[in-house]
């Protein structure tokens, strides 16, 4: 199991690591301002692990997505500082070709939205061969074969007859399972799978999260999967990052963080979580909203919606500590406990 470099800290790089962010910060330049939407972020992921990186609508989930990706448009967007390492190549200091080359073949992404992802004009076998001819220097002829594979490793029935239809001749469900099937084409070792369940009816939803999960052990892939809901990540990885306002506040182990949470707004996120055997508990919202990132507060970003905010709360951000070994929360009450 990696560990996690503090925020701003950049360690060396175990040799299992599959992917290392250190000291990632991402802005966005607006008419409006300057947003940073990803603010000195470090972690690790090993080789077969899987990482759910977790937190509200507009923590930096995505864009950090993206920013491993080298996805986000710049400008607007700016990486103004940190590095992502890919099986040891800087992604940052590849060019363009080095870049299409690792993109498929090394890492994947899997998106919320599969009709943004997949072209509505081409058949999703004119896609699929497309990929796998360019990147694997397959034959037509091969590339069909693989395809059909593909597909029916996804659960598509009568794949090769549906290599002729048209994304939206797909349902939700059997779009999200294409594009993973796209994405698994060129064995990748990494896989980002960005809310993939979250446009999908609930009833669809495990049914993909359980493909994904059997995919990626079976593939011995690692991942990394981005979700605003803590109960989807519960059982599916090994260990958790918790977001908000552009800072990872808490990681550990699943079980640590579900077991023993340390920061308040982890805490709030599990009581937000709707529990079977416990019917007559109300759920508890976290209250107040995520702050305005182009003015967000000073200090910790979480105090005006936290309820143990202390003064040095609002003047002070808390640095990300280890709070037990391989378990860091980035919040003053741990200070407080070992002065
Ligand atoms: Fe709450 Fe303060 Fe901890 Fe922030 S640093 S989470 S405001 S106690």
């Amino acid at each position: 199991m990696m560990g996690n470099t503090p925020q701003g800290g950049i360690e060396n790089i175990v040799a299992d690591t599959a992917l290392s962010i250190q000291d990632l910060t991402v802005r966005f330049h607006l008419k409006r301002g300057i947003l940073t939407a990803v603010d000195h972020i470090s972690f690790d992921i090993a080789r077969g692990e899987t990482f759910g990186l977790v937190g509200e609508s507009g923590s930096g989930k995505t864009v950090t997505a993206r920013a491993i990706m080298r996805l986000l448009p710049t400008p607007p967007a700016e990486i103004a500082s940190g590095r992502v390492v890919l099986d040891d190549q800087s992604v940052y200091d590849l060019s363009s070709e080095e870049l299409r080359a690792i993109r498929g073949r090394k890492i994947a992404m899997v998106f919320q939205e599969p009709m943004s992802a997949l072209n509505p004009v081409f058949t999703v076998g004119a896609q699929m061969t497309d990929v796998l001819r360019t990147n694997l220097k397959m034959s037509r002829a091969e590339a069909r074969e693989r395809a059909v594979e593909l597909l029916q490793l996804v659960g598509i029935p009568s794949a090769g007859s549906r290599l002729g239809s048209y994304v939206h001749e797909f349902s939700g469900g059997m779009r999200q399972r294409v594009m993973l099937a796209m994405a698994l084409s060129c064995n990748p070792g990494f896989l980002i799978a960005d809310e993939p369940t979250t446009a999908l009816d609930v009833t669809i939803q495990a049914t993909i999260l359980e493909l994904i999960d059997s995919m990626i052990h079976r593939l011995g892939m690692s991942l990394l999967f981005i979700t605003h809901n803590l109960g989807v990540v519960a059982h599916s990885c090994d260990r958790i990052g918790v977001m908000y306002a552009s800072h990872l506040v808490e990681t550990g182990t699943t079980r640590a963080i579900f077991a023993n949470p340390q920061h308040p707004y982890t805490v709030g996120l599990l009581e937000s979580i709707p529990r079977l055997a416990d019917q007559k508990r109300y759920l508890t919202p976290i209250p107040g909203t995520v702050c305005n990132m182009l003015e967000p507060p000073q200090g910790c970003k979480f105090h005006p919606r936290c309820p143990h905010a202390m003064d040095v709360c609002r003047e002070q951000a808390p640095p990300l500590r280890e709070v037990a070994p391989g378990h860091l929360a980035a919040c003053h009450l741990h200070a407080m406990a070992t002065v």
